[in-house]
């Protein structure tokens, strides 16, 4: 956990950004976990997936925008997305998620909703999900009220919720009330021990726990993780309760335990990748590299080799 808070602090700073984002690099390690550029090949990647089982999730990678223009730019985007998706071969396969700062959270809770009201409209008649992911802990009040808001006029919407946070089984609770589907997570994000449990064993039981109730009564939830022993831990659960595999899904980040994606889906469970791919890709590569102090390693090395 401390070395996740260094990477996360050290990767805010402008020269430590200047020199990932501009060194070639770091560009397979970048590929690794997100799909490309552009939303053509992005979409090729999605639809491969599909072919082989996998539901997917599409994010367009950005995130607080500053202003209007950016916000509207980002919305055109995802329009096109849910055009392509919803005209392509795999639509019942892949869903959205985005992030409410990517459509203007930052400039007010009326301008972000505004826009996350026009895209779930025009989502809805193709029957495609799109999910708000969950960010720092400043906007997650804003995001769960955001859905809670919307989600009588557009059902296919819901969000995440991360096991780090303690407020996080009240809004459970408020989820599960509301109907909403969920995707639960540990959480990504350099929090201060104000709002979040600091060491991994509290935050590994919570999201066990939190799993279970999910399980138990979420509608439709999203098991988020690549935690082998939680895994193995809720296969037990879901065996001895007998709870239908087509209940929930399981869900991955691309490039994260393959081997455990295939294993999965083999096994009969639904599974479903996160593909995330744009230009903007930085600060969902340096949460990633958070994540796995080995990730830095093998970066180390290839600088020292060169
Ligand atoms: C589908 C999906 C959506 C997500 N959405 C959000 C969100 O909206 N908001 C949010 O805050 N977080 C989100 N996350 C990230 C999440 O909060 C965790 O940071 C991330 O999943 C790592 O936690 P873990 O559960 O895999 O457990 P960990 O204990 O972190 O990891 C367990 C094992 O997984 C493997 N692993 C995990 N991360 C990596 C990595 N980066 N590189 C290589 N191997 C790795 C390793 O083998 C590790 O031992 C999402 C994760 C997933 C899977």
């Amino acid at each position: 956990m401390i070395f996740r808070s260094l990477i996360l602090k050290a990767s805010s700073l402008s020269p430590v950004k200047k020199a990932i984002t501009k060194s070639s690099l770091f560009r397979p390690m970048v590929s690794r976990f997100v799909a490309g550029d552009d939303l053509d090949h992005s979409l090729s990647v999605a639809e491969d997936l599909a072919t082989n089982g996998f539901g997917v999730s599409l994010d367009l990678l950005g995130e607080n925008v500053a202003t209007l223009e950016e916000a509207t730019r980002a919305l055109a985007s995802y329009e096109e997305i849910i055009d392509r998706i919803g005209k392509g071969r795999h639509k019942d396969k892949i869903n959205i998620s985005i992030k409410l700062t990517a459509l203007g959270l930052d400039l007010g809770d009326d301008v972000a909703e505004r826009h996350y009201r026009h895209l779930l409209r025009h989502a809805q008649p193709y029957g495609i999900f799109i999910r708000a992911d969950m960010e720092a802990s400043e906007y997650t009040e804003r995001t769960v009220a955001m859905i809670e808001r919307v989600f009588a006029d557009f059902p296919n919407t819901g969000t995440v919720l991360q096991s780090y946070l303690y407020r996080t089984d009240d809004d459970l609770e408020r989820l599960l009330r509301l109907g909403s589907r969920i995707r639960l997570v540990k959480g990504a994000y350099l929090e201060p021990e104000t709002v979040a449990y600091r060491d991994k064993a509290t935050v590994d039981d919570m999201y066990v726990t939190e799993a279970k109730k999910l399980l138990l009564r979420g509608k439709y939830p999203a098991i988020a993780t690549h935690d082998e022993a939680i895994i193995s831990e809720l296969k037990d659960f879901i065996e001895e309760n007998k709870i239908p595999r087509d209940s929930f899904e399981w869900q991955m980040l691309f490039g994260i335990r393959r081997d455990l994606q295939n294993d999965l889906l083999e096994e009969g469970f639904k599974v479903r990748v996160y593909l995330p791919f744009g230009e903007a890709w930085y600060p969902y590569f340096s949460r990633r590299l958070a994540e796995r102090p080995a990730n830095l390693v093998f970066i180390t090395k290839s600088l020292l080799k060169k």
